[in-house]
């Protein structure tokens, strides 16, 4: 009897776990608690030279883990944070514990670039420079090891976020734009902002190599950043034959779960060998190919 009804009670209590987690006012105040419980944790992916299997950076990429509901990936609570205005100590939070592991990564002569996620309001914020810089004196950290990867935001006021990132460029810390090719305004982003690296958006990864459409995407996104001296990197690389495109592609970085997922930092580090001799592997095997 017990057994038999076994799913059905996961069922309920699925339910009611659904409608406290999709309850936005109750979220908010457990994302408050979250911040001071120290509930929020960062995993990192690799950022992947493509042609020599080297780590060219990681990206920190936010998890919450709540006590009850588990662990809730950054989608399920990034928009209510930038809707609440949360996302201005989320924010502060996700680049002070970024470059203190870095530090780390750095004593331990793991020598790597961290990439950070920064919303368009905290771009807004008069003082972020200011801050920026204190975080990467309090660790000890140089500009270069730092980069920004900026989202694309329908409501951003530009020039605010165009003097913020002159300001960030011009102190050294490396600027990207994420998501290409999916908003509103990525050609006014790259037009506008200082950048030094376009993300392409995994969508158009997903259609490689089936769909000659996505493939000329890639393509024509690859040969602008080559033209405008913008340093390109593929996201979403899943598949042995997404990096044969690539590589023949002469794109320099790639990025996805065909190398690693996004991980704790104790694991991360241990993958490192093994991610190179993957793509060794590989570029051996796009020559015998040719
Ligand atoms: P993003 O910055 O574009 O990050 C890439 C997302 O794709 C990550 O999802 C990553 O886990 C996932 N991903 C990586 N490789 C692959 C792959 O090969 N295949 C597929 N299907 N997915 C892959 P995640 O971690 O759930 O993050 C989602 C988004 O949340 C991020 O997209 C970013 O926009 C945002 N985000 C994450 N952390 C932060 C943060 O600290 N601050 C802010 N403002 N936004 C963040
Ligand atoms: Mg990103
Ligand atoms: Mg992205
Ligand atoms: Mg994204």
């Amino acid at each position: 009897e017990v057994k038999k009804n076994g799913k059905n009670n996961w069922k309920f209590y699925s339910s009611l776990y659904d409608l406290e987690y999709m309850n936005p006012l109750l979220m908010e105040t457990e994302l408050y608690k979250a911040l001071e419980q120290q509930q929020l944790l960062l995993h990192y992916q690799p950022k992947v030279n493509l042609a020599t299997g080297e780590i060219t950076g990681v990206e920190a990429l936010i998890r919450w883990e709540h006590p009850v509901w588990g662990i809730i990936p950054p989608l399920d609570f990034i928009p209510l944070a930038e809707a609440t205005g949360l996302i201005i100590p989320i924010g502060d939070w996700a680049l002070e514990s970024a470059c203190r592991q870095l530090r780390k990564w750095h004593q331990q002569g793991f020598d790597t670039v961290v990439s950070v996620n920064v919303s368009m309001q905290q771009l807004h914020q008069p003082d972020l420079l200011g801050k920026i810089k204190q975080i990467l004196k309090r660790n000890k950290l140089k500009p270069e090891y730092l980069e920004l990867e900026i989202t694309e935001s329908v409501t951003a006021d530009i020039n605010q976020a165009i003097s913020t990132l002159t300001a960030l460029k011009k102190l050294g810390v490396k600027i990207s734009i994420d998501d290409f090719g999916t908003g509103f305004s990525s050609f006014t982003y790259l037009k506008e902002f200082p950048i030094d690296t376009i993300k392409i958006d995994q969508s158009f990864l997903e259609g490689v190599p089936d769909s000659p459409k996505d493939e000329t995407i890639i393509k024509a996104i690859l040969s602008m950043g080559c033209n405008l001296h913008v340093n390109v990197i593929a996201e979403g690389v899943e598949r042995k034959e997404q990096l044969i495109f690539l590589q023949k592609q002469h794109c320099n970085e790639g990025q996805g779960y065909f190398f690693s997922k996004p991980l704790p930092p104790e694991e991360l580090e241990k993958l490192v060998p093994e991610i190179r001799q993957k793509v060794i592997e590989y570029g051996i095997d796009q020559k015998k190919e040719a």
